[in-house]
């Protein structure tokens, strides 16, 4: 059975004291659902993040890396690198990304490749831009997204393996897709992962939803039968309302 999951992406917010105030706010929440818990500092404060959190069942994850495992890549940090600090999950091709950073699926699928040869689960973001929703192109852009990054690899790499929907349109506008829209979508990419992997692959990857999910309309996104959680960015940055999200399955 595939699990449910809620994820915090901080992105560039918050330095270590920050860091430290809202991981002690998130200890003081109490969970109710059955869903993964984890969030996503930034580089600098994995390590603190990790040893106060050791010991509780949020995990702490990365929100990006590179490809290769060292050498002459001024400002990265390795997946090895990552793995070497109790770091267990990493979010690879989130939107910003892709938009600011020229990521591509050609890019994407070296860093998958590095991240599963290094024992890490990726979090796998795509999403079409308004642009491709507007002209009804929405399901062969992301399709082309999972297939470009994630095709060559073999079935049994699911298992590390989280997909995350994010359509940009929806990324911190406020503006969210419907609860109908997102389970079209989640339909279709289990329907896309079916035909390359079979029924077994399909049905036991999670699949996340990420687009200005907020307490008031999270119940009724999760309660779509192909939205498996949700990868959360500004509602991530205050603990009663993460902890309202991770509750509302
Ligand atoms: C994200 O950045 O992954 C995201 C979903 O952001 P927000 O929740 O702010 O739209």
């Amino acid at each position: 059975m595939r699990k449910n999951i809620v994820a915090g992406n901080w992105k560039m917010n918050n330095d270590l004291a920050q860091t430290e105030a809202l991981i002690t706010d998130l200890k003081r929440q109490s969970k109710t659902s059955d869903a993964e818990v984890m969030i996503a500092p930034t580089f600098t404060n994995l390590w603190q993040a990790y040893q106060t959190l050791k010991d509780n069942d949020i995990e702490v994850i990365a929100q990006n890396m590179h490809f290769a495992d060292n050498g002459a890549y001024t400002g990265e940090i390795s997946a090895s690198m990552l793995n070497s600090i109790g770091v267990k999950t990493v979010i690879l091709g989130h939107s910003e990304r892709r938009a600011y950073f020229n990521e591509t699926d050609e890019l994407l699928a070296k860093k998958v490749d590095a991240a599963l040869a290094n024992d890490l689960r990726v979090i796998f973001c795509f999403g079409e831009e308004l642009a491709d929703r507007k002209a009804g192109n929405e399901e062969a852009v992301v399709e082309g997204q999972i297939k470009n990054a994630l095709f060559h690899l073999d079935a049994d790499a699911f298992k590390s393996i989280v997909l995350a929907y994010e359509p940009v349109w929806a990324i911190g506008t406020g503006e969210t897709a419907s609860p109908e829209q997102a389970q079209d979508m989640h339909a279709f990419i289990r329907k896309t992962l079916e035909n390359k992997y079979g029924n077994d692959v399909a049905d036991s990857v999670s699949i996340l939803y990420g687009g200005s999910v907020k307490p008031a309309n999270a119940k009724e996104i999760f309660g779509k039968p192909d939205v498996d959680g949700g990868l959360i960015g500004g509602a991530s940055l205050k603990a009663e309302d993460f902890y309202a999200i991770v509750n509302a399955f």
